[in-house]
C-alpha cells in the first residue's frame, strides 16, 4: 500500500514534489531520481537487503561520506585506524579515504577497496591511483600518507609494527638531524643523547622538525599544538596549510635562527625577513597574516592567552570521544578553570552544560576572529554577556550559565605582578608538563 504522499520524501536529497521510486531492494526507501539512489547507496546499504555482504569497506565509506573517523572495530583494524599512535594520525587517514573514495574525487568503490585489502595490496592500488592525477591536485594527505603507510600494512603482527614504528622514529630523528646540517654518520644512540640534552624549547623545535620532516604537525594534546599556533586553525585543511608554510620556512632558514624566533615569540617576522607566507584569510584586505595565528605566534612560548587553552581542553575531549564530566585523563588547567568559570561548577551537571557551551562555540567556526573575542570578553569579565548578547544565544539554562559565567576579571590595576590577564604563571607549570608529553611522543612510547 503506498504511504501518506506527504510523509513520503527522497531519501538522498529530500524532495518530495517530483514522482518518487522505491528501492526495490527493500521496498521502503523513495528516491527522486537514479543519481539520488545511487549517492544514497553507500548509507542506504546498511538498511536495506543488499546482494552482496557488508564489508569493513561499507563502514569506511560511511565513516567517509559522513566526515567522521570510523568507529567499527574491525573497520579501523582493516584499514588502519587501530594502528594510529599519535592522534594526528588518524585525521590524515581519514582525509586520505576522502581523496580515495570520494564520487567527487578519485571515487574508488567500496567493493574495489575490499578486493585490495583481501588480494594484500591496498597500499600499492592507493599509490596508482593517486599518482594518475598531477601532482598539484593530489592535496595534502597523499604526501602524508607516502611517509605513514606502515599503518595500512596487515601483514604485520603488533609486535613486528611496534618495531617497525620505532624504526621509522628513529629514521625521522636521523632525517631532522642532518636537515640542521649534523654529521651524518652518528649513531642512533648519540642523536638520541643529544636531542635529549637540549634545553626544552629547543626540544620543542626538534620535534617538531621531526614531524615536519615525517609529513606530520603536532597533534591537539601536544603543547606544540598551541605554542606553533595549530591551535589557531578552524579546520583540519588549514592545519596542513599552516604544516606546509612551516615545511617552506625550514628550508629557508637555520635551525638557530628558528629556535632564537621561536623562543623570542618573532617567529613572524622569521616567515616575513624569509618571505614565506603565512595563511591569511583571503577576503582579508587587512591583515596580511591570520590574526588568530600572529596571535599566538606573538606570545610563543611563554604567554599564550588561556583562551588557547581552553580550546585544546575542549577539542581534545572531542576527539577522545570522552564526557564533558571525566576528567580523568586532562584536567581543565587551573588558568582555564579560573579564567572559563570551571572553578564555579558544583555538578556533573553544572560542568556538562559549561563543556557544552565552549563546545558549541568553538564548533561554529564563524570567523578567525571569534576565539580572540571570547578571550576579550574573558578579560573583561562580560563572559555572560557575550554569550548572551553579542552571539545572541538563547540560552535555556541562563541562571545557571549567570552563576557559572564568572570570573576574577576585570583585574583591579595595578594588577598582580604575577598574573597577566588570562596568562597565568600556572601556565608556564602546565607548558612544562606538556613539553614532556611532547617528548614521549617524539620517543616513539604509544598512548594506545
Ligand atoms: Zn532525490
Ligand atoms: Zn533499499
Amino acid at each position: 500500500m503506498p504511504l501518506d504522499p506527504p510523509s513520503r520524501r527522497c531519501a538522498s536529497c529530500g524532495e518530495n514534489d517530483l514522482p518518487l521510486k522505491r528501492c526495490t531492494g527493500c521496498n521502503k526507501a523513495w528516491y527522486c531520481s537514479r543519481e539520488c539512489q545511487k549517492v544514497d547507496w553507500v548509507r542506504h546499504i546498511f538498511d536495506c537487503n543488499p546482494s552482496r555482504s557488508i564489508t569493513t569497506a561499507d563502514y569506511l565509506a560511511l565513516a567517509v561520506r559522513e566526515n567522521l573517523i570510523p568507529d567499527h572495530p574491525q573497520t579501523c583494524e582493516d584499514y588502519g585506524f587501530a594502528r594510529a599512535i599519535d592522534s594526528s594520525q588518524s585525521p590524515n587517514l581519514l582525509g586520505l579515504y576522502i581523496g580515495l573514495l570520494d564520487p567527487d574525487r578519485l571515487g574508488v568503490k567500496p567493493l574495489t577497496l575490499h578486493r585490495w585489502r583481501l588480494e594484500g595490496t591496498l597500499v600499492e592500488n592507493i599509490k596508482r591511483e593517486f599518482e594518475r592525477i598531477p601532482k598539484a591536485s593530489r592535496g595534502g594527505y597523499y604526501p602524508w600518507f607516502l611517509q605513514n603507510q606502515y599503518l595500512l600494512d596487515g601483514t604485520q603482527t603488533k609486535q613486528e609494527w611496534q618495531e617497525q614504528f620505532q624504526s621509522h622514529m628513529e629514521e625521522a630523528f636521523r632525517r631532522a638531524w642532518s636537515f640542521i646540517g649534523k654529521p651524518p654518520d652518528a649513531s642512533g644512540a648519540e642523536i638520541h643523547r643529544w636531542s635529549k640534552s637540549l634545553p626544552q624549547y629547543l626540544h620543542h623545535c626538534f620535534s617538531f622538525y621531526v614531524m615536519l620532516l615525517m609529513g606530520q604537525h603536532p597533534s591537539v594534546d601536544t603543547a606544540l599544538w598551541i605554542t606553533l599556533g595549530f591551535c589557531a586553525c578552524e579546520w583540519q585543511e588549514d592545519e596542513m596549510e599552516l604544516s606546509l608554510s612551516y615545511s617552506n620556512l625550514i628550508r629557508c632558514c637555520t635551525f638557530d635562527e628558528f629556535c632564537d624566533a621561536y623562543t623570542s615569540s618573532s617567529l613572524v617576522d622569521l616567515f616575513q625577513s624569509k618571505g614565506v607566507d603565512l595563511p591569511k584569510d583571503p577576503s582579508d584586505k587587512i591583515n596580511p597574516v591570520d590574526p588568530c595565528i600572529f596571535d599566538v605566534l606573538s606570545g610563543s612560548p611563554y604567554r599564550n592567552k588561556s583562551v588557547w587553552r581552553l580550546k585544546q581542553y575542549i577539542e581534545h575531549k572531542i576527539v577522545n570521544g570522552e564526557d564533558a564530566e571525566d576528567d580523568s585523563i586532562m584536567h581543565p588547567t587551573p588558568s582555564i578553570s579560573a579564567d572559563y568559570g570551571f572553578h564555579r561548577c558544583g555538578s556533573p551537571e553544572d560542568r556538562r552544560l559549561l563543556f557544552g557551551l565552549y563546545k558549541e562555540f568553538f564548533k561554529q567556526k564563524r570567523g578567525q576572529v571569534k576565539p580572540l573575542q571570547l578571550h576579550q570578553a574573558c578579560v573583561q569579565g562580560r563572559l555572560f554577556a557575550y554569550f548572551t548578547e553579542d552571539l545572541q544565544m538563547r540560552l535555556k539554562q541562563k541562571k545557571v550559565y549567570k552563576r557559572l559565567l564568572v570570573n576574577p576579571y576585570p583585574l583591579p590595576a595595578p594588577g598582580p605582578s604575577n598574573a597577566v590577564a588570562g596568562i597565568t604563571l600556572a601556565d608556564k607549570e602546565e607548558a612544562t608538563a606538556q613539553v614532556l608529553k611532547t617528548l614521549q611522543w617524539s620517543q616513539g612510547v604509544g598512548r594506545r
